[in-house]
């Protein structure tokens, strides 16, 4: 099956902009997209800022009908109930939020989020309609004891088990010691882990999953180096942190030249 997935470049903010902030950061990222002709038949674009700016970002996106998709960093696995400080999926459908990042390795380590628990949040989401980024990637220990794929294989692997084949899924390999150390994997390291994280996608939830399904590459992207990423068969947009900040660099990698 031969399908036409259309990139994703996406901003993770992480814990940066507050909501006053986030609507001038969207207006002057939609203007400066319009000014250059950027056409998201060629590249989707979507934001993920903190929870407190949805609403407002919600706000301006339906007002003015930016061509901006956007979603929240995290989700609480359970519905509603008593758990403090967390987040439900029906929240955040409730926000028109497209997507939710689960998993990323600063929730991984800061926060000792296991695969078990990365796996109900993945089950949350596509519960509640949104489409689950599920991060994956190896620490550079697990690079040198285990190679690339190993990791992000096995986290993958039980990420999706249980999911329904239709399910609508992203994923987003991140290798740890790529994230924010302006050290970013090769186009060649991305593209092989990629290709096995796409094998992952066909064993557990089918061909079609996975020619489908888009496969983000993260860790030290920006405008010097998302070309070659995209270049890659398998890498299908790019996940960004400190670079989705600044919005002329953030609008130069959205508009990508191969
Ligand atoms: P970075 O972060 O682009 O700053 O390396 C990527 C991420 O954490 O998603």
């Amino acid at each position: 099956m031969v399908v036409n997935r259309v990139p994703l470049l996406a901003g993770n903010w992480k814990m940066n902009l507050d909501h006053l902030q986030a609507i001038a950061f969207v207006q002057k990222l939609a203007w400066t997209l319009k000014d250059a002709g950027h056409d998201v038949a060629d590249a989707e674009v979507a934001v993920f800022p903190p929870f407190t700016d949805l609403r407002s970002v919600q706000t301006l996106v339906a007002a003015d009908k930016l061509p901006i998709a956007y979603g929240a960093q995290d989700l609480s696995a359970h519905d509603s109930g008593a758990y403090t400080g967390e987040i439900s999926g029906a929240f955040l459908a409730q926000l028109d939020c497209t997507y939710v990042i689960i998993g990323h390795s600063e929730r991984r380590t800061l926060h000792g989020e296991d695969d078990e628990q990365v796996k109900a949040k993945t089950a949350a989401a596509v519960k509640h309609g949104i489409v689950p980024v599920i991060c994956v990637g190896e620490t550079a220990e697990d690079l040198a004891e285990q190679g690339p794929s190993a990791v992000p294989v096995a986290q993958l692997t039980t990420a999706l088990e249980g999911l329904d084949a239709s399910a609508d899924i992203l994923v987003a390999y991140e290798p740890v010691w790529a994230i924010g150390s302006g050290q970013a994997a090769t186009p060649d390291q991305a593209e092989q882990v990629a290709a096995a994280l796409r094998g992952v996608i066909a064993s557990v939830l089918g061909e079609d999953a996975a020619a489908r399904t888009r496969i983000l590459y993260g860790g030290s992207v920006k405008s010097s180096n998302i070309a070659g990423f995209m270049r890659e068969p398998n890498v299908d947009g790019a996940l960004i942190g400190g670079a989705s900040l600044d919005v002329a660099e953030f609008s130069s990698i959205v508009r990508f030249q191969k």
